[in-house]
């Protein structure tokens, strides 16, 4: 049987370990989702309310603690560790104040006598599989709105995060929630098609690769189960000629860099046009030079260590395949010497279709920039992708900034900013980006029965 490690990616030491569970105590577990369920879709909104307000209150009271942990686990950096427990905090009070609203009774305008309305119901228990770039983010988006509809979930994490995983439940136990209404299970990727296949279990969520995504949703479907996919990204950053070139660079490193780079909606490809193209790319490489890698323990330290040694292997070989078929290396461009999964920021020039570079995502520290001709251009590039998570255009012109919005084939467009995420603002993709919504009310309508009750 497999285990889930913390390895300290400063150290490659490994500081914890946990085996995975076995099919017969997987069984069990289901069973107690299944029950818990069963209680848990018939308290008053009030008593989940009351949960989830808890929950929120819990992660500031113990953002310290909460946050080293994602340091220790996957390498983050201290100040942004407690930034995620702060958002984390503030995704669970959202669907508290929220949940009566979202929950609310919808009357239809309808031909004919009588009445008709639509209920908002929870459908069940729920398989939640989560990566380890944001260990609570990631989570809290799925299990606070679907704990506050009602439904249960057990959730799969990433294999590196164990300590994370297992501080999520402890919060929501501590919140009182009641027993078996979130239970954390390791188990492996076999275990994971068994539980959305068995017929207790009514949906799953996935946050993660397009393989393990495909994996997934292939057995949700041949199952008929719902499934909510939240995959990659290499999302464009287009700096039009009349954009503020100071600020578009100052958003670009942040942009790029924040949390190591490993962030689905981070910005991946920079789109300048051309009358603006070295201002820019001189600035971004002034501010991405300025993000040493250093201690993620450290208050101070902005760009830390990747997640893991395999992290650094990847996102080198995508790097070293460009330059070996003649990108230009205009910062980096080698990975670091010595211990610890560290990685310089990186700026290639020069990429063209046929490098790895070009269509998969950089998951670390390293941008590409290419320079484009026109407004046409910069959307046709920014399109030629397989993904369509989150996207950036910077101008002066709201109508351009409307224009290109308009053209862009992504789930999610920001004006002069780069992505944010926040509890009230709907988060997903198109094309390789995934399917369906999370957070907000959109996130809470995903796992929900939409139950029509007509009455003559
Ligand atoms: P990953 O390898 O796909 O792993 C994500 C989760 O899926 C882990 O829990 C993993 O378990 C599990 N998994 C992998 N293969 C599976 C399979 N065949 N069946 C069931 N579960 C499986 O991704 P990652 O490297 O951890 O995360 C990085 C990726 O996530 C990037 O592509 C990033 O863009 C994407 N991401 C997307 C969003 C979004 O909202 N769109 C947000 C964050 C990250 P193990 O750990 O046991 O392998």
């Amino acid at each position: 049987m497999g285990v889930y490690t913390t390895i300290d990616p400063v150290t490659g030491e490994e500081t914890a370990q946990y085996p995975e569970i076995s099919d017969a105590e997987l069984d069990v577990l289901i069973g107690r989702s299944t029950a818990a369920y069963r209680s848990w879709r018939t308290t008053s909104l009030e008593q989940r309310r009351v949960v989830l307000t808890r929950a929120a209150e819990i992660h500031r009271e113990q953002a310290d603690e909460l946050a080293k942990l994602l340091t220790l686990e996957m390498g983050k950096p201290i100040a942004q560790a407690k930034g995620e427990v702060a958002l984390v905090a503030s995704i669970y009070q959202y669907y508290a104040d929220h949940v009566e609203e979202f929950t609310a009774d919808e009357p239809l305008d309808i031909t004919g006598s009588g009445t008709a309305v639509v209920r908002t119901e929870p459908i069940g228990p729920l398989v939640g599989v989560m990566p380890w770039n944001y260990p609570y983010y990631q989570v809290a988006r799925f299990a606070a709105p679907n704990v506050a509809l009602g439904n249960t979930i057990i959730l799969k994490h990433a294999r590196n995060c164990p300590q994370s995983a297992l501080a999520i439940e402890r919060v929501l136990a501590e919140a009182g929630l009641p027993a078996g209404v979130y239970l954390n299970a390791f188990i492996s990727s076999a275990q994971v098609a068994n539980t959305v296949a068995d017929p207790r279990v009514q949906g799953v969520s996935l946050t993660g690769s397009e393989k393990a995504g495909s994996a997934v949703g292939e057995i949700a479907g041949r199952h008929m189960k719902k499934c909510v996919l939240e995959l990659g990204g290499s999302d464009p950053f287009i700096v039009l000629d009349d954009a503020d070139v100071d600020a578009a660079a100052a958003a670009a490193v942040v942009g790029r860099l924040g949390n190591g780079g490993q962030t689905c909606t981070a910005s991946k490809r920079f789109l300048v046009d051309e009358r603006v193209y070295d201002e820019f790319v001189r600035k971004f490489i002034d501010g991405m030079a300025g993000w040493q890698p250093g201690d993620p323990t450290h208050p101070d330290t902005k760009l830390g260590p990747l997640a893991s040694n395999s992290g650094v292997e990847e996102l080198d070989d995508i790097v070293q395949e460009a330059i070996s078929r003649g990108a230009e290396v205009l910062l980096g461009g080698s990975r670091a010497d010595g211990t610890g999964a560290y990685y310089p920021p990186t700026v290639l020039a020069g990429v063209t279709r046929e490098m790895r570079a070009f269509s998969e995502e950089l998951f670390g520290p390293a941008a590409v920039v290419y320079r484009v001709g026109s407004v046409d251009e910069a959307i046709d590039l920014a399109n030629d992708s397989p993904f369509g998570l989150a996207a950036s255009v910077f101008t002066s012109d709201p109508e351009k900034g409307d224009r290109v919005a308009a053209e862009l084939e992504t789930g999610m467009v920001w004006i002069n900013s780069t992505s944010k995420s926040s509890p009230d603002l709907p988060f997903g993709g198109v094309k390789g980006s995934g399917i369906g919504r999370e957070l907000a009310r959109f996130g809470f309508n995903e796992f929900a029965n939409k139950k029509l009750v007509r009455k003559p």
